[in-house]
Parts: C-alpha cells; sequence; structure tokens
C-alpha cells in the first residue's frame, strides 16, 4: 500500500533556501587576520549562492551532474559554492588542500573536474599544477592573492566577485532526484590511489539532521560553532549544512589555523561550539597555557578524526572546555558514533569513560563487529573485531571515473553490502563503540594484539609528553614490537626508563606490552588532515632505535 504522505525529495536547495529565509540573520563570519572579520548573513549567502549558479551555468556553461571543485579554506564564499553547486544539479568537490601536488592532479584528473573556484591565497598551490590538469578550462579567483602567479596559465581566469555581479539574487532550483549526486570527497589515500566517496542530496539532507539532533551536537540559534575542519575534511563533518537548517552561527577562520589566532578568534568572537582533530586542540592548549585567554565562551568541544586522548579531554574540562567524543570517516558522511554519555552515568564516575568511547551509535548507522574468521562477535564490550556499518549515509562503492561503474573493492564491502571500516574495537552491549586501533596500526606480538592507541593515551598523559606516536617495528623473535616516539615539552628532557615504568605503574600497561625501543622526535608528522602519520614513521624506524 502506497503512503499518503507528499513525495518531496530531500535536497540541499531546501536547506539552503529554508536558512536563507528562516535562519536569514544568522551570521558567516570570516576571519580575515586583520581588523574586522568579514560578516555574511544567511539570507546574503541564499542570495549570492543564487547569483553564483547563475554565473557557473551562463558564462561557464556548467551543466549536468558536471564536477564543481574548490580549493578554498573555511570562508563564506566556500559556503556559497556548497550550497549553489549541488543546488543547481553539478557536483561540489572539495579539493584537499594539503595533498601532496601528485595526488591532486590524480584527483582533478580522475574526477574531470572543468571548473576550479580557489582562493587567491592559494594560487601559488594551484599555479604550477595547472599545465598537468588537462581537463580545467576555468579559475574563479576569490579573496586576496596575486593574479599574476596565473599569468600565461591555459586557462580563463574569473575574478569570482565580478562573475557574480548583477547576476540574479534568485534561481528555480531544479526538483532533482534525491539520490543524485551532490558532493564528493576522496579519501587521502594513505594506501594506493585515493578513492572518491560520493554523496547524494538525501545522503546529505539525512546526516545534516543527524548532525543536529541534541544526541549528536545539537546546536541551535543561539549558538555559533567554530568551523576548524577543514570544509574539505568530510564537508567540515556536515556543519555548514547542519547549521543552515537550525540557524546556528558560523565562525570561519579561513587560512588562520595556527593556535595563537585561533586563541583570539575564539576570545574576540565568542563560539560557543568547535571541531577539529585533536593535533589542533593540542596545539591550542600549549598556547592557552603559555599565554591564557578569555574561552569561556567555548562550552561544547567536538573532538574526531583520530582518538581523544583522555589527558587533553581532562585538560579542556578544566579550562571549562566540555569535550565530545566522535568518530566517523569520509565514507561515513562522516558522522557515525558520538560521545554523549547516556542518562544514568551523568555525575557518577562511569560518565567520564563513557565520554572516552568513541561514541554511541545513532538511529540512522546499523552496525556489527566481525572477527578474523568472518564470525560475528558480540556486544559484550570485550568481543574485539573490525568494524562494519551500514545506513543511509554510509557509503556503498567508490567513484570510479566519469561514466564507469562505481567500485566495491572487496577488502572495503562484505558481500552483503556493509562497509568494512578497517577499525578494530568493541561495542558495549548498550551501543557505544570503543575503538583499540586501526587494523593496519594494530601491533602483533607473538600472536597478540597491542594497541598502539592505548600506549599513545599513557604516554601522553606524562606531564614532559606533548606527543607520543607509537608504531609496530620488526622483530625477531616476536614479529613485531612497539616502538614509542615521543615529542617532549618545551624544557623537558627524555628518560626512558622513567616513561616506561609510568607505563607500568598501577598496571596501566601489562609488562609485555611495555616498549623498549624509544626514541625522540621534533614532531609527529601528520597525514593532510592533521592526523599522526603512522606509515611515515614505520618506514623511518623500521629498523627501531634502542634507547
Ligand atoms: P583518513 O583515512 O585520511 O584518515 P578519514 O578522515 O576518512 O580519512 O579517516 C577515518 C578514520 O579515522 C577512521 O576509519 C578511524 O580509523 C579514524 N578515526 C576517526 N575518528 C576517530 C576517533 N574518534 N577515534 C579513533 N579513530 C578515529
Amino acid at each position: 500500500v502506497l503512503s499518503t504522505m507528499q513525495d518531496v525529495p530531500l535536497l540541499i536547495s531546501r536547506i539552503l533556501t529554508h536558512g536563507a529565509a528562516v535562519h536569514g540573520t544568522s551570521q558567516v563570519t570570516t576571519w580575515t587576520g586583520e581588523g574586522e572579520p568579514h560578516r555574511r548573513s544567511f539570507a546574503e549567502i541564499g542570495a549570492r549562492a543564487a547569483q553564483l549558479a547563475h554565473a557557473l551555468r551562463a558564462d561557464l556553461q556548467v551543466t549536468g551532474d558536471e564536477r564543481v571543485a574548490t580549493l578554498m579554506w573555511n570562508n563564506a564564499e566556500h559556503v556559497e559554492a556548497y550550497f549553489a553547486i549541488p543546488s543547481m544539479g553539478a557536483v561540489l568537490h572539495t579539493l584537499n588542500l594539503r595533498l601532496p601536488p601528485e595526488q591532486l592532479v590524480w584527483i582533478v584528473r580522475h574526477a574531470a573536474d572543468r571548473v576550479v573556484i580557489a582562493n587567491g591565497s592559494l594560487l601559488p598551490l594551484l599555479a604550477p599544477l595547472l599545465p598537468h590538469l588537462e581537463t580545467v578550462e576555468h579559475v574563479v579567483v576569490s579573496g586576496p592573492g596575486d593574479r599574476s602567479l596565473l599569468a600565461g596559465a591555459p586557462v580563463r581566469v574569473h575574478e569570482y566577485e565580478e562573475l557574480i555581479a548583477g547576476k540574479p539574487t534568485a534561481y528555480d532550483w531544479p526538483e532533482l532526484d534525491e539520490r543524485t549526486a551532490a558532493a564528493m570527497c576522496y579519501t587521502s589515500g594513505t594506501t594506493g590511489d585515493p578513492k572518491g566517496v560520493v554523496y547524494s542530496h538525501r545522503s546529505v539532507y539525512l546526516h545534516s539532521m543527524q548532525v543536529n539532533m541534541a544526541q549528536s551536537m545539537g546546536l541551535t540559534d543561539a549558538d555559533t560553532s567554530l568551523v576548524v575542519v577543514p570544509q574539505f575534511h568530510v564537508n567540515a563533518w556536515g556543519l555548514p549544512h547542519a547549521t543552515f537548517m537550525t540557524g546556528v552561527n558560523l565562525l570561519m577562520p579561513d587560512r588562520f589555523l595556527q593556535p595563537a589566532p585561533l586563541a583570539e578568534m575564539i576570545e574576540s568572537e565568542r563560539p560557543t561550539h568547535a571541531a577539529a582533530v585533536p593535533t589542533i586542540w593540542q596545539g591550542l592548549l600549549a598556547e592557552l597555557t603559555a599565554k591564557p585567554r578569555d574561552v569561556s565562551s567555548l562550552t561544547q568541544v567536538t573532538i574526531g578524526g583520530s582518538a581523544c586522548p583522555p589527558s587533553l579531554m581532562e585538560a579542556f574540562d578544566r579550562l571549562g572546555m566540555r569535550v565530545c567524543h566522535a568518530w566517523g570517516m569520509t565514507e561515513t558522511s562522516p558522522l557515525g558514533t558520538v560521545a554523549r554519555p547516556p542518562a544514568h552515568a551523568a555525575g557518577t564516575e562511569a560518565e567520564f569513560g563513557y565520554r572516552l568511547t568513541q561514541g554511541r551509535f545513532p538511529a540512522g548507522v546499523e552496525a556489527r563487529l566481525t572477527g578474523p574468521g568472518g564470525e560475528r562477535l558480540p556486544w559484550d564490550g570485550e568481543s574485539a573485531g573490525e568494524l562494519e556499518v551500514r545506513g543511509p549515509w554510509i557509503a556503498g562503492a567508490y567513484y570510479n571515473g566519469p561514466g564507469a561503474e562505481p567500485l566495491r573493492p572487496d577488502d572495503k564491502f562484505s558481500e552483503d553490502g556493509w562497509l568494512k571500516t578497517g577499525d578494530v574495537g568493541t561495542i558495549s552491549p548498550d551501543g557505544y563503540l570503543t575503538l583499540t586501533d586501526r587494523a593496519k596500526d594494530v601491533i602483533k606480538s607473538g600472536g597478540e594484539w597491542i594497541s598502539s592507541v592505548e600506549l599513545e593515551n599513557a604516554l601522553m598523559a606524562h606531564p614532559a609528553v606533548a606527543e607520543a606516536a607509537v608504531v609496530a617495528v620488526p622483530d625477531d623473535k616476536w614479529g613485531e614490537r612497539p616502538l614509542a616516539t615521543v615529542v617532549l615539552k618545551e624544557g623537558a628532557t627524555a628518560d626512558f626508563a622513567a616513561l616506561r615504568a609510568f607505563l607500568a605503574d598501577e598496571g596501566k600497561i601489562a609488562k609485555w606490552q611495555l616498549p623498549e625501543r624509544w626514541t625522540v622526535i621534533e614532531s609527529v608528522p601528520k597525514t593532510s588532515v592533521g592526523k599522526f602519520d603512522k606509515k611515515v614513521l614505520r618506514r623511518q624506524y623500521a629498523e627501531g632505535h634502542l634507547d
């Protein structure tokens, strides 16, 4: 029996028109590094997104489901592109500006991008690539930066503001099929070529609603969200879309992502919420310790992308900034779990433990654990296996170039279509996920597994340690053993015996798991999205260093 409900497709254009009308006075504030930040209302963003769509259609002939790339920081113009491109029926392709140039070239070619919207400050990165980007015909430049870098480039160059000036401020957005492509991101390709994940209007819409739920980020129009997580890193975790549903004000850092300007922004613009990976927060913490600031407005901090060390959570709690841990990946849009403790744990000792987990699954994400032999494992909080997930905002395949059938590599999808996350962990009977490691990062010592994350968290709780990354190194007797690389706090000295004793203290870490190989490093190498780059460490220390 058919329902009697209206069949209105879930489209990004609907999120835009809703935000621009109902929350027209909410603001997108962009940090400019000097003087007053730039402020633009949701109503203005709505009008300018329509103008941009007209310009792309009329002047640049963007049609159909063509991919339009952005090479931009987090700012108001990037938000305009976020809404204009999918709403007109094209596909927003956010380029990760921290990828190595050869990977960027590979990705732009693979997506066959014809138009790139770029920030002027990123032209030094883009200009040298253009001779290798045969598909690119148009570059639209926005914001300050030296345009002369594009002189002689084999493309037509446009000024963003000139292009949209005088265009109509309304657009008759098409009634698309909600399952059509809206946006795409490539995973950063730690192994093999990058893989393209293509989000649909429907998946973005449903994911945005999830982001807004009280048990996720739960923000309202009384909030201002400082979006540090880049718009090219899984759609800034869905914040630009979600906030246009609810009128949450956006504070965009543009290219000012260093700890000092972030601290300044928090003090002067008084955001209530912020989102970023742990390394950003470690940097901010060091900055606030050296130079205290009034950060009292910031009461909720979403941390994800890699495990949040308990020491970081405690330090933030002391500053009044409550950390909410979350897990996700490019393939999951990204919201997979959010660590809001259950009501019965509030105010009890159990509460902190719940907050340290990766979090609880929302209704839209089904989860199961698979053991080494393919067997289903129980949700008992103890059985550890690979996490597999399924749901309306979870990828079911990878993009394989224009017109080609999507790819479903066996190591990424189960036969019955679930996404194999490559993450290993346990699930408690009440649906909280605890990750012990990424499958490729666990240390396999004498047939037993050692969690690199557990060792790192324990190390980072030591007062002399700023950062710690633990990787597997080959070992004749055990197959693999952990190597601890540590970054010391300024002025601290290394005493490996003391660090080892600290780990062993109170049985924190079992004796057989204690690393015997140690090294002090200047800084932990980071990936393009600010996570520990263990691949680089493994390469560097394959032979191990003895203390
Ligand atoms: P990349 O592969 O470049 O890191 P993603 O951002 O998609 O790209 O990374 C997803 C992965 O990041 C997850 O599979 C998981 O291993 C890790 N991750 C994300 N959030 C967390 C978290 N809260 N705790 C531990 N690991 C996390």
